[in-house]
């Protein structure tokens, strides 16, 4: 009696509870917010989408830096504040030639928001670029994580100079092929993939690949994703694209999901 009884409140409960619960913790590790952006979608937007969408811990760059400090002023409880180290859009290809921003970055470091620098975006010729390589040192000393767009040579180059150097390869690099990045996650322990925008290769139409399902389990602690919102059209479809890739997470083994989502994040940026 008392069996039934159990019975059926186990199978009331299992019906009134999603199958995955709508708001497991989210970690959204690849934000953009620039100047071009603030006119349609405000401080305050930003703040009010992460939380419609149930998102813990946002780790946002801004172009200019100041920007992300005011969403963090707003929000500090939720916004990973990133030091971006472009000025305006043209720095995106000039920075390795640009000496001066080594002072800059000087400068905007003795402010402690900051819980990484990023992203550059950088291809294998300019690997050697002195300001890139000081960048490197600098991250080093303030023990902060490098989030890089960047051809694999580069990644080769970070860890000759600094081998415990973490590092989130964003977009899981320029040639996002499971075998490659099996091979770098092997070689370099400090090294983290970021997934945004690779959805459509993960998981085509939706379900997830064979390829990326065995590679995240066999590195279930070197993965996160994000939005990119790189345009204000990411930002207003912030919801949809979360939603995406919450789709193809729940095609994976539950802890690896969540060391995804959020775990691997956050014991990286340490919020
Ligand atoms: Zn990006």
């Amino acid at each position: 009696m008392l069996l039934a009884f159990f019975k059926t409140t186990l199978l009331a409960l299992a019906f009134s509870i999603p199958a995955k619960a709508a708001g497991s913790a989210y970690f959204d590790a690849h934000l953009h917010y620039n100047a071009e952006q603030t006119e349609y979608v405000k401080p305050q937007d930003v703040i009010k989408k992460l939380k419609q969408h149930n998102i813990s811990y946002a780790a946002v760059t801004s172009r200019p830096p100041s920007l992300v400090s005011r969403l963090h002023q707003l929000a500090p409880d939720t916004i990973v504040p990133v030091l971006g180290i472009y000025q305006t859009h043209k720095d995106k290809i000039n920075w390795p030639h640009d000496a001066t921003l080594i002072q800059r970055l000087e400068t905007a470091l003795k402010q402690k928001i900051w819980r990484g620098i990023g992203e550059l975006h950088i291809t294998a010729k300019d690997r050697h670029s002195p300001v890139f390589h000081r960048i490197i040192k600098l991250a080093s000393q303030h023990r902060l994580p490098l989030i890089l767009h960047a051809d694999p040579a580069v990644i080769d180059t970070v860890y000759q100079l600094v081998a415990e150097q973490p590092v989130i390869w964003a977009h899981a690099g320029t040639f996002p092929y499971p075998d490659l990045i099996a091979d770098y996650l092997s070689r370099y322990p400090q090294l983290h993939v970021d997934l945004s925008v690779r959805d459509h290769r993960i998981a085509p139409n939706g379900v997830i690949n064979d390829s990326w399902y065995d590679l995240f389990n066999q590195f279930p602690d070197r993965f996160m994703t994000g939005v990119d919102t790189y345009s204000v059209n990411r930002w207003q479809n912030l919801g949809a694209v979360t939603a995406s890739m919450r789709h193809w997470f729940e095609q994976l083994p539950a802890d690896v999901a969540q060391n995804i989502q959020y775990k691997n994040a956050k014991r990286i940026y340490k919020p």
